[in-house]
């Protein structure tokens, strides 16, 4: 596991750095936004560990051109807990959010489970591929077309799509879906999910495929 870290102060750091390191990963760390930009564009790394309160850039625009430029997960660390900014990183497609203080063995368990979500390690489940009318969604290889079509989805706006998509037609309840998808860490509200659901919405093409279930959640459906 090739884990970039980007934090600025030096004690957070060498805490999280001895924490990976004793496990057997690599870890590469800079001390700020422009830095840790330049290095993740030149290295390949399988989780981004994002500081948001950097020197230079905040690290919600840090968020922002890291998940432009590839599609490996990416946990926020910050001492900001409010949930205006854990809805922002989350929208910007952080993966997670974790608020300081926290103990090394919940990151490292938080960094297992991003990384084994995003299917690069692991054991290939038996069938992979869900197909719902023209929509196919494959659980292996992380990709989702329609018509064959490859649509361009964020970790997860996938996961969502995923979930719906394991049993269409079923109305799912908003809390079980953030459960599932953000994790049981989740104490937010739903809002996350409703943007989400938007922006899934429009990639399908249609807006009918996510149908908005009243009082409970979501059902993933063809448009007839
Ligand atoms: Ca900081």
């Amino acid at each position: 596991m090739r884990v970039l870290l980007i934090e600025d102060d030096a004690s957070i750091a060498s805490a999280v750095i001895d924490s990976l390191e004793a496990v057997g990963w690599d870890v590469g760390h800079e001390a700020s936004g422009i830095a840790g930009l330049n290095r993740l564009a030149s290295d390949s790394w399988d989780v981004l560990l994002l500081d948001l309160g950097l020197p230079d850039l905040d690290g919600i625009e840090v968020a922002r051109q890291a998940r432009a430029s590839g599609a490996f997960p990416i946990i926020v660390i910050s001492a900001r807990g409010d949930e205006s900014d854990r809805v922002l990183a989350l929208e910007l497609g952080a993966d997670d959010y974790l608020v300081k203080p926290f103990g090394m063995r919940e990151l490292l368990a938080r960094i297992r489970a991003v990384h084994r979500r995003a299917g690069s390690e692991g054991e290939v489940p038996l069938s992979t591929e869900l197909v719902v009318g023209s929509l196919q969604v494959d659980t292996r290889t992380r990709r989702a077309s329609i018509e064959g079509t490859e649509l361009d989805l964020t970790p997860k706006e996938f996961d969502v799509l995923a979930y719906l998509a394991k049993e269409p037609g079923s109305a799912h309840r908003r809390e079980t879906i953030m459960q599932d998808v953000w994790d049981m860490n989740w104490y937010g509200s739903t809002k996350t999910l409703d943007a989400h659901v938007a922006s899934l919405r429009s990639k399908l093409g249609d807006a009918r495929w996510i149908e908005a279930v009243r009082s409970v959640g979501f059902r993933l459906q063809e448009p007839e």
